[in-house]
Formats: C-alpha cells, structure tokens, sequence
C-alpha cells in the first residue's frame, strides 16, 4: 500500500472533518438571520443605541460584513422562494443551498427578481457550483439579452424562401402595374380624359399601399417563440417580420 492511501480509520475522520467544514460554511446563513432578527427586533437597544455599534462592538464585525450577511439571507429565501415544501414536519427545498459566502455575495449583486432564474441556472449547467460559475451564467445571460436576435441567414428553411419568394413576386407585379400605369398617364392627360385621370390616381395609391403591405409581411428571423417550429404566435409559419419580432420582443 502506498502512503498516499488513506486507512479505513483515516478515511473516515476525513469524511467527519470534512462534514463539519461543510456545516461551518454553511453557517453563515444562521449568522445572517440572527444578525437580521436582533437588528429588526432592536434587540441591542439596552447595551447600544445603533446596530452598528452592536456589531462592531460585541461582534468585532465592520458593520459591510454584517450587511452582507444580511442580504445574503434575502438572497437564499429569495431563491428558494416557492420551491419549500414541509415534508414530515422538516422544511425541504427543491432548489440547492448555497454553499458559502463567496457564492452568496456574487448572488447578491444579481437584480433581485433576477437572483431566483440565475440559482436554477447555476445549478442545473454548471459542473460545481462556485462564485465563477455564477459570474459566468450572469455574463452570459447579459450577453443574451443585449443580443438582438439576428436576422436570417442566407440560407433559409424552404417555407420561409417561398415566402420570400412571394414577396419578391408581388412586388414584381405591382411594379409592372406601376409601369403599365404610367402609359396610362400620358394617354389621361390628353383633352377629354378627366375620368381617366382620377382613376389613374386611385389606382396608383392603392397600389402604393400593397406595395407597402407586402414589404411589411417580409420573412425578417425565425419565431423567437418556438424557434421555427411553427406555433400560433407566428401563424403556423415559424418565422416572423420585423415588426412581429419586435412585438414578440417586448411581450417576452
Ligand atoms: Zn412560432
């Protein structure tokens, strides 16, 4: 046996230490919420008259640390917020705990109603959950959003080519409609074409305005919903125009 191997007695004290290094890092979430009951019950108030001061004083804490505790348990209740169920009498969370206070403060600079879908993020992508990971999920997760979704590339799934297709051809159409038109014009402006003339006009407007109706019903990305899956918010089609993609947007 080599002496790097551990014996069946050593292993087992390992195990007991290592529980207790676990516990211990674990209790700075009870630290926090005494702190925040003495806090909120003033129950320093017959020895100091800040809490401040009680902390500084009978805990040796800069009063930052003691705030950070604090908000470290606002930020555990709000990420096991709804996944609590009593079971037998003992409160189980679906969601994991966190683990320690490096973990805890990156948490904490997280937006508040954003803290809850970073922790389920963290925990079911990331490999072990540290202060890092956390850090890398809230990189990510901005980069997401400050990415607007990009527009199709050239090469289109079939359905949405043939819509593109289609628009190509009717804008095709109401140019040559356009064309044909203007021979018109010459012919209305001569004597006696008064009734052409306004016709002509009626009809250059409408056309203008399909025109207008088509280029807004141009294929413009894949639906942000179901990913060109085809659902209802995109009509079946699984993909949208601009103006859609917008819409979906700010409904998100
Ligand atoms: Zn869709």
């Amino acid at each position: 046996m080599s002496d790097t191997s551990l014996s069946t007695v050593e292993r087992k004290t390992l195990r007991t230490l290592e529980s207790k290094i676990e516990t211990g890092k674990q209790a700075f979430i009870e630290v926090g919420t005494a702190l925040r009951d003495i806090r909120d019950g003033r129950l320093y108030r017959e020895s100091h008259k800040s809490f401040d001061s009680y902390v500084q004083d009978r805990w040796n804490f800069q009063k930052r640390y003691a705030v950070f505790l604090i908000s470290a348990v606002d930020v555990a209740e709000n990420v096991n917020h709804g996944s609590q169920k009593v079971v037998d009498g003992a409160v189980i969370s679906s969601v994991p705990e966190i683990p320690n206070e490096r973990v805890a403060r990156e948490l904490a600079k997280v937006p508040e109603d954003e803290q809850a879908d970073v922790w389920e993020e963290v925990t079911t992508t990331s490999p072990k959950v540290t202060a890092a990971a956390v850090r890398s999920v809230v990189e990510k997760r901005a980069e997401t959003a400050a990415k607007p979704q990009p527009p199709l590339k050239p090469s289109y799934p079939p359905y949405v080519q043939e819509a593109l297709d289609n628009a190509r051809v009717g804008n095709a159409i109401v140019d040559d409609i356009n064309a044909a038109l203007a021979k018109v014009r010459a012919l209305a402006s001569g004597s006696g074409m008064e009734l052409l003339l306004n016709k002509h006009q009626a009809i250059t407007s409408f056309l203008q305005s399909a025109k207008s109706a088509v280029s807004t019903t141009i294929p413009y990305a894949v639906c942000p919903r179901c990913k060109g899956a085809k659902c209802p918010q995109c009509g079946n089609y699984g993909w949208v125009t601009s103006l859609m993609s917008q819409q979906l947007k700010t409904k998100e």
